[in-house]
Parts: C-alpha cells; structure tokens; sequence
C-alpha cells in the first residue's frame, strides 16, 4: 500500500506544486491523475520515488517510510518502483534488449556494467516481457529504429523487468496519437491486472482515463478537487 501523508512541495521559485496532499493507494489499484497543466500531478509523482524532494509530509510503501530514507536506502527503494516516462527516455544506440535489461538495476547509471553479465533469467525475463507487449521480433533492434507506441511499450518492459510493486507513470501517451495512445493505456492497465501491480497513472486526456480505470484523482492548484470513480467526474473537471 502507498500512504501520502501531508505531502507538501514548494519549489525554490516559490512555486508552490503541492500543498498538503493525502492519499492512500491500496496493492494493485490503478489510479489515475488528471487536472488541468501546472496542477502538480508531475511533481506528486515525482516526490514519490523523491525525484523531486519534497518540501514536507511523509511517503509510505508498505512499512517503509520513503520519505525518510538515505541515499542507499532510497536506491533500494527505487526498484520497487517502475517508473514509465512521457518521452520513454530509453538509451536510443541501445538495443530493445538492452534497455529492457537497463532497468533490471532499478536506475540507469550503472547500466554499463551490468550489460557485461547478462544474467540468463533476467535475459528470460525480458524475452517473455518483451514477447507480452509484441515486441518480441523487435528485441535486437536499436531504441531508435522503433516508433513512439513501440518505444513506449520498451519503457513498460523497462519498468516491470525490476518486478515492482509500484508503477508510477507520467503522460504515458502525451507524445502517441490517439489510436497508440488507447493501446498502451490498455496495456498498461492489463499487465497490472495480470501482475496486481499498483500504479498512478498521470494522464492529461480525461476521457482516456475514464475508459481505463476505476479510481481518479483530481488535482487543482496543489490540492486533490476530486477523488473518486470516473463515471462520477462532472464534464468541467
Ligand atoms: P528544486 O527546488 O526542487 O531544487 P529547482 O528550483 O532547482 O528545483 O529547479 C529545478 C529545475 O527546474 C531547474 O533547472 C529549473 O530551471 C527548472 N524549472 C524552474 N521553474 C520551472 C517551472 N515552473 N516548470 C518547470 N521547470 C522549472
Ligand atoms: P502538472 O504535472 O500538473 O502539469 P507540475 O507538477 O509540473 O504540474 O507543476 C506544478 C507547479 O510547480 C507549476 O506551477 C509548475 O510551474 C511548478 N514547477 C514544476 N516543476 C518546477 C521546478 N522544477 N521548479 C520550479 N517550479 C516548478
């Protein structure tokens, strides 16, 4: 389960991203975060896994308190937590392999050395990853040779080879059309069914989260406007 207790984040600008934020994902809930541009579902994410630091409050995931973690112990914590990026950030003279592989480690700085010794059941795994999503004929082809859905679906490979038990995901779609966007917002949507995957999902396009998930969250200016079952969004939102 992730707890966001009085979750709080002024930025040195004096932007205030976040201010006293509660929320509680139960184990394999999706959940979407929607809310107009600067609402601050970008940095709510972000100060999950303490890519953004945040200014005040507490992050749990299960017993442990992210929030008070040290550099080695949030490294540890950062494997239990895929993250899957607006713009795939894959390492683009990599090969699909590769990349996958890459996030067997949890964060990219060490990917080099860890390529040297491919062990044979991540190499397994990221067969079957790669086979799930419909990448399979595509595994020794460099990041970029693929198109965007293509990319994206590596990105998803990459976050779940670490077995997490949290995805957290930023404008999965912002950069897809709408047909690839749907695609990879199901897909996202039925390997966390499959795996009982947790996620938070920060998505712009509210009809996309409507058709996919069960719980939404609406940020304005900070603070959550609404938190509850998609069918019950009023169209302003
Ligand atoms: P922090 O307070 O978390 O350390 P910083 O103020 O150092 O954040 O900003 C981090 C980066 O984000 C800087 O490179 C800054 O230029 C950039 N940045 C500043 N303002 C904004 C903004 N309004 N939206 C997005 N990025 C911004
Ligand atoms: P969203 O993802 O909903 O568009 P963000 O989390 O990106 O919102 O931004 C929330 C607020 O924080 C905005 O006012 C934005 O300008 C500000 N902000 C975001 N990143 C930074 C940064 N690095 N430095 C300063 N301000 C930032």
């Amino acid at each position: 389960m992730l707890k966001l207790e009085q979750l709080e984040k002024t930025y040195r600008t004096g932007d205030k991203a976040l201010t006293g934020i509660d929320l509680t994902v139960p184990d394999g809930q999706v959940l979407a975060l929607i809310g107009p541009s600067g609402a601050g579902k970008s940095t709510l994410i972000r100060c999950i896994n303490r890519l953004v630091e945040p200014t005040a409050g507490r992050v749990w995931l299960d017993d442990l308190e992210l929030t008070r973690l040290s550099a080695t112990g949030l490294r540890n914590a950062r494997r239990q937590m895929g993250m899957i990026f607006q713009e795939y950030a894959l390492v683009e003279r990599l090969t699909v392999m590769e990349n996958v592989l890459s996030g067997r480690l949890g964060y990219v700085g060490f990917w080099r050395s860890y390529l040297r010794r491919y062990p044979q059941a991540d190499v397994d795994e990221a067969f079957r990853l790669l086979d799930r999503v419909g990448l399979l004929a595509m595994a020794d082809k460099r990041a970029d040779e693929l198109s965007g859905g293509q990319r994206q679906r590596v990105g998803i490979c990459r976050a779940l080879i670490q077995n997490p038990k949290l995805l957290l995901v930023d404008e999965p779609t912002a950069s897809l059309d709408p047909k690839t966007s749907r695609q990879i917002m199901r897909l996202i949507c039925e390997l966390c069914a499959e795996r009982g995957l947790a996620a938070i999902i920060n998505i712009h396009d509210v009809a996309l989260a409507q058709r996919f998930v069960q719980r939404v969250v609406g940020l304005r200016a900070g603070s959550i406007a609404f938190d509850g079952a998609p069918d019950r969004l009023s169209p302003e939102v």
